[in-house]
């Protein structure tokens, strides 16, 4: 069975201990930060940014609210990033983890056709055209660890472990904050292997906490692949 996280997002206090765990286990480097109005930094992810806690303020019955948002690869269970690559050397699904991995081999994908093609807006480009992201800590997760964000994180808001448990946690928890929040909902569960609880509207939170509609499914890309696909088996039976 595949492992999922669940990101309640109603415990989240904007710590970012998992955004610096993410760079300490894959040593990535630190980006300088900016006085840009916001507590938001980085600005975004970025190909060595794969966590970014995304942080909004509003105004609720005349309070002000803090809405935090750990961003990071959603894990898709059919990945439109992985079928628009077509291509198992840049990016494959390890089945025993269910981890979309990107490789070096992403170089020599179009990165505005992968790009396009994810409906959260998640992989970042190198100059030279590498495309980088979350890799659910595969060698971690694979070897009986948890993910370092989820090890780090000191409230409870990020948990890992078998698919069917997150699912039944992220019920229970959203059940739990029904009454508090009547808006609260699980985002996308049934397409991906991160499952947010949120309290707000997605689009309160960011642009892209939801898969836009049409977008999930068949991009242009896949769509043109499964067109010709009759074309290409016809050819390699016959070459
Ligand atoms: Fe691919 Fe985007 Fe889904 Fe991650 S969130 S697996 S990058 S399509
Ligand atoms: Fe970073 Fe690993 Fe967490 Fe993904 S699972 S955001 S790679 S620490
Ligand atoms: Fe939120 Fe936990 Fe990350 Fe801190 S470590 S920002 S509480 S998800």
């Amino acid at each position: 069975m595949s492992k999922s996280f669940f990101i309640d997002t109603t415990r989240c206090t904007g710590c970012r201990a998992c955004q610096v765990a993410c760079k300490q286990w894959h040593d990535l480097p630190g980006e300088a930060t900016d006085n840009r109005g916001t507590f938001q930094n980085p600005p975004d992810l970025s190909f060595t940014t794969y966590k970014l806690v995304r942080m909004r303020e509003q105004e609720k019955d005349g309070k002000l609210q803090w809405l935090f948002f750990p961003e990071q690869c959603r894990h898709c269970i059919d990945p439109p990033c992985l079928e628009t690559a077509d291509d198992e050397a840049s990016i494959y699904k390890d089945e025993k983890t269910g981890a979309v991995i990107f490789t070096a081999e992403t170089r020599n994908l179009d990165p505005e056709e992968i790009i396009e093609s994810c409906p959260y807006n998640i992989p970042r480009q190198a100059q030279d055209g590498t495309l980088a992201k979350c890799d659910m800590c595969n060698d971690r997760v694979s070897n009986g660890l948890l993910p370092a964000c989820v090890q780090t994180c000191p409230t409870g808001t990020m948990n890992f472990g078998d698919r069917d448990q997150m699912v039944d946690l992220a019920k229970q928890r959203l059940a739990q904050v029904g009454k508090k929040f009547p808006k609260a909902s699980l985002v996308d569960p049934d397409e991906v292997n991160v499952i947010y609880l949120i309290t707000e509207k997605p689009t309160d939170y960011y642009d892209y906490v939801m898969a836009s509609a049409g977008t999930f499914g068949v991009t242009r890309q896949m769509a043109l692949r499964k067109m010709v696909e009759p074309l290409r088996r016809a050819i390699r039976q016959f070459s």
